[in-house]
């Protein structure tokens, strides 16, 4: 990318915070509004019902919640990141869960208790009328997703068989629709109410067609993506390079990822995200991939010339959360490809801490080296295994990260490796107190 980048946010709140302050605000006026119209509207015609009532409101504002977290709302995405908002929408998802047993349970026991009857026999009754069948179907994806989330759950299925199930919830979403056109009577007490919560599903929905579907296929259609080249880094590791028409105007950054499908290499339905490697210079893209399982190893033989299919650039793990003028960054592993690409574009005091194994096994190290050179960053390599020696080896105990970096305090901290090491890295910033705005971490998974 040709256009320059401030080097660190203005005072006042930082990009992510204004991001958390504005989504959430939005949120808390929605459910605000959501109740008031609940009290206004006709009561129901016992309390438990109307509590059953009242819950189905609230799992529909969460649904909607639901798809505005996955919708890569480039505004939130930048801000947030996409790793923060898929791991709350996977929290919210939970919460959609108990709403979905919660709601036709008191429904149910609401009618009882009116017509003098059982749940069961209700159950019975209403699953005859096809709009209540389908606000149960839809209960009954909800619950299969939910508990195919659970981590126990997931870690059994590969990606692609829980999103294919995943992808389920957007029927269950359709019979949802259906079922509050025909059974929600809250929002019909006034036109300005329906207006609203019509209007409500509209900006969800609007936003998932077009971050999801319609940007993308808009940005591929401009810039068309292909492989220009295919260079090994490592025996596991290789670096592929993306060229493209007019990458001038494709907003992306240092730090950012895309997902990325090669068409006709590979099954269509895989799409896999990779950080971009280098900084965008406006003509190349780059990614630098570690092989871990089929469509990662594979990269190694795509073709030059293969057609690419880029989602992106999605995160927040760039310039623009920067608050200080001096930057730490750490990479362990792989973890290396946004760091690398965030040292490209480093303004002001700038150190690198990139672990590894041994020298040899630390990928992009002689580029690392130059760059850290040309833009006068100190560069350490910290090798050896955890634990190992004596004393052990802890290269990120808090003492340890201090005598590297005396003024860590004073700097903004990016962290990208392995989960044990993120993990190991974060409780020592949180030791050294180390302001939370100023640590950014960027982890390989989504939604975990
Ligand atoms: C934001 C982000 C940036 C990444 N950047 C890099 C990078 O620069 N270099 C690198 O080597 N690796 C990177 N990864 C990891 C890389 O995406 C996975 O290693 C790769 O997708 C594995 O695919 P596979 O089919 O080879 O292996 P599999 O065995 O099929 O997958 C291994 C694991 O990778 C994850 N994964 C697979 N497909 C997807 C998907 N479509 N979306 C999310 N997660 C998926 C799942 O957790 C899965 O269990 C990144 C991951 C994320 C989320």
């Amino acid at each position: 990318m040709t256009a320059a980048h401030p080097a660190a946010a203005p005072a006042g709140l930082s990009p992510a915070l204004t991001g958390r302050v504005v989504l959430w605000s939005v949120v808390a006026l929605n459910v605000l509004i959501v109740e008031t119209v609940f009290l206004t509207a006709d009561p129901a015609k016992n309390a438990v019902l109307g509590f059953g009532k009242w819950l189905g409101l609230h799992l529909a504002l969460v649904m909607i919640l639901q798809l505005v977290l996955v919708a890569r709302i480039g505004w939130l995405d930048r801000r947030i990141g996409m790793d923060r908002l898929t791991s709350w929408h996977r929290w919210t998802g939970f919460t959609l869960f108990w709403l979905v047993l919660l709601h036709p349970t008191f429904v149910l026991l609401g009618y009882a208790g009116e017509y003098n009857s059982t749940p069961l026999k209700e159950f019975k009754t209403l699953s005859g009328q096809l709009p209540v069948l389908l606000g149960m179907l839809a209960a009954g994806i909800v619950l299969v997703a939910a508990g195919l989330s659970v981590r126990v759950a997931r870690r059994r299925l590969s990606y692609e068989a829980w999103h294919t199930v995943h992808l389920l919830l957007y029927v269950a979403i359709v019979f949802a629709l259906i079922h509050q056109l025909t059974e929600v009577s809250t929002f019909t007490s006034s036109p300005l109410a329906e207006a609203y919560w019509w209007a409500l599903w509209v900006f969800a929905l609007g936003s998932l067609v077009v971050g999801r579907i319609v940007l993308p296929l808009v940005r591929n259609a401009r810039h068309q993506f292909r492989v220009a080249a295919v260079v090994p880094e490592a025996d596991n590791v290789v670096s592929v390079y993306v060229t493209g028409k007019h990458l001038d105007k494709l907003p992306a950054r240092a730090g950012q990822f895309m997902i990325w499908r090669f068409l006709g290499h590979g099954r269509w339905w895989e799409a896999n995200p990779f950080s971009l490697s280098a900084a965008p210079d406006g003509r190349t893209l780059r990614l630098t991939a570690k092989a871990v399982g089929t469509a990662s190893a594979r990269l190694r033989t795509v073709p030059v010339g293969t057609r690419v299919f880029a989602e992106g650039p999605y995160g927040a793990f760039t310039a623009l959360s920067r608050t200080k003028p001096a930057t730490l960054l750490i990479a362990g592993g792989v973890g290396i490809t946004p760091i690398r690409a965030l040292l490209e574009e480093a303004t002001g005091p700038t150190t690198v801490l990139y672990r590894a194994a041994t020298t040899e096994q630390a990928v992009l190290l002689g580029e690392l080296r130059n760059l850290a050179t040309s833009r006068g960053a100190q560069l350490h390599v910290l090798t050896g295994r955890t634990g190992a020696g004596t004393p052990p080896n802890t290269p990120f105990a808090p003492e340890n990260l201090l005598a590297l970096v005396p003024d860590i305090t004073d700097r903004d901290v990016y962290v990208c490796g392995p989960a044990a090491m993120t993990d190991a890295v974060l409780r020592s910033l949180r030791a050294l107190k180390v302001p939370a705005a100023q640590v950014h971490s960027e982890r390989f998974s989504l939604a975990s």
